[in-house]
């Protein structure tokens, strides 16, 4: 077969059904090239061997019957290390997690396998998705393909890359600040995060229930529609997963957008400087040219994002990281002279230093005495960005909107151990992400051309709650506007 890193969802499709390759096949070469490939980025925690060739040979046995073939049939699909996987080590980039095997499948993983996805692999991440470069994983940082001395950015970093480097077809990350849509945009590549609840949690590692979403990488907007679309819908499992009917993505992709009303928001663009600038006025002239009237919106509340997400984010995560206690999952320190002190030294031998980091900030804003001042104050302004949104697409002042558009970050991949000894700078990576994030609103980023230096520049195209549609539909436009990264 030719090359699995130009394949799409569609052409192994294609190749399966004139029997010019089998499922097994395409598994054998994305195995041996991923493990060829990895050294170069350490973008793989561990490939599984055993159960994708054992998803493959449902799939040739399914097609040797003929019977039709599900959506995924015979993809590569990397998943990211803090969705749990049956049988198949799952560390979230940890060392306290180092050895967890997981008793159950994340329900988007059973949803993709079901479909016919095969899993090839565990990608790199911030431990417990905690970054915004991958350098903070406990098992070394990923190199970004396209410039290998910098980050692939974070924390779904090693999804991303492997996409970028075209091990797999497709991935799954997982986004709570920005952790789809900023590695897609450094590694040029598109991101999906979905509407919150749009895709079962249920085995997902929490880090912020109320802002965690799974979502899709691919190479092109058709391919994570395709994705997302296998795996959104109600699932009893997770309660807060939405009971919405999953349309049709792929119907969405019409190539016609005229008339769309998209917004730009001031308030991002006063900050927008340098080549990141420049390309996203480009992109703006591209949708005007598509026929999308294209108007300054403005969303005050955005200036006390990243202070709201650090409040909300860290006091859910010093929660749910309770549980990582030395008695279940993890990894037990040898020093437990009392129950105390095996609790303490198993915490403090297995997290690294920004998960303890997040752990205290968490504790203290959630502590007597200062909840009011920090938690309680933070879930208010979260509601007024929420509202800024509401009002942009719901009508107001300003006009109905179909989507706004801005950029993914404020620059393109920086160098690596550039921000790692300077949190805030690292923080303020996401001050574009984190808005859609506490809203809880669909997002995505989509590639829209290269600095000087060749670096990948994301187009963020956000919409209203369940507007994936219309947000796949401008994605897709844009994208055969100015080509997709897997025409090239
Ligand atoms: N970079 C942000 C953080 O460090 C977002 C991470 C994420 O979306 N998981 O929290």
């Amino acid at each position: 077969m030719s090359n699995i890193a130009k394949q799409t969802i569609s052409s192994i499709r294609e190749g399966l059904l004139s029997r010019r390759f089998s499922a097994t096949e395409i598994t054998v070469q994305a195995l041996a090239f991923a493990a060829g490939e990895n050294p170069k980025t350490n973008a793989y925690l561990r490939l599984c061997p055993e159960r994708a060739l054992a998803a493959a040979a449902k799939v040739d046995a399914a097609l040797a019957a003929g019977e039709s073939l599900g959506l995924l049939a015979g993809v590569p699909v990397a998943v990211k290390d803090v969705i749990l996987t049956k049988g198949v080590i799952t560390t979230c980039g940890s060392k306290i997690l180092e050895h967890y095997n997981p008793p159950y499948d994340a329900t988007a993983v059973e949803r993709l396998e079901a479909a016919g996805g095969i899993i090839i692999g565990k990608t790199n991440c911030d431990e417990f998705a905690m970054g915004s470069s991958n350098e903070n994983s406990a098992f070394g940082p990923v190199r970004n393909p396209v410039a290998p001395d910098r980050v692939p950015g974070g924390s779904s970093g090693g999804s991303a890359a492997v996409v970028a480097q075209g091990t797999a077809v497709v991935s799954l990350g997982s986004d709570t600040g920005g952790s789809i849509r900023q590695p897609a945009s450094f590694c040029g590549v598109v991101g999906v995060t979905p509407t919150y609840g749009r895709v079962s949690r249920y085995g997902l590692s929490a880090f912020a229930s109320t802002l965690d979403h799974i979502g899709p990488f691919a190479r092109n907007v058709s391919d994570a529609a395709t994705l997302l679309e296998v795996m959104a819908g109600r699932d009893p499992l997770d309660s807060t997963s939405a009971a919405a009917p999953v349309p049709s993505y792929a119907a969405s992709l019409t190539g016609d957008v005229r008339g769309m009303r998209v917004g730009v928001p001031v308030e991002y663009m006063k900050h927008a400087t340098g080549e990141t600038a420049t390309l996203i006025y480009q992109a703006l002239d591209t949708l005007r040219g598509l026929g999308c009237e294209v108007v300054d919106v403005s969303l005050p509340s955005t200036d006390y994002a990243v202070a709201t997400y650090y409040v909300i984010a860290t006091a859910e995560a010093s929660s749910n990281l309770a549980r990582y206690d030395g008695v279940r999952y993890t990894t037990r320190s040898a020093e437990a002279s009392s129950l105390i002190s095996m609790y303490q030294h198993s915490r403090g031998e297995g997290f690294g230093p920004e998960v303890k980091r997040r752990i205290m900030l968490g504790t203290y804003v959630l502590s007597h005495g200062y909840y009011d001042a920090y938690y309680v104050k933070a879930q208010r302004v979260r509601a007024l960005i929420a509202r800024d949104f509401t009002q942009a697409f719901g009508g107001s002042a300003q006009g109905k909107l179909d989507a706004i558009v801005a950029p993914v970050s404020p620059f393109p991949a920086f160098k690596l151990g550039e921000k790692v000894d300077d949190p805030v700078a690292m923080y303020l990576s996401d001050i574009y992400t984190i808005t859609g994030s506490l809203a809880g609103i669909p997002c995505m980023s989509v590639p829209c051309g290269l600095t000087s230096e060749g670096l990948p520049v994301g187009l963020q195209i956000l919409c209203d709650h369940f507007k994936e549609p219309e947000m796949f539909r401008l994605a897709h436009a844009f994208e055969s506007a100015v080509g997709s990264a897997s025409s090239n």
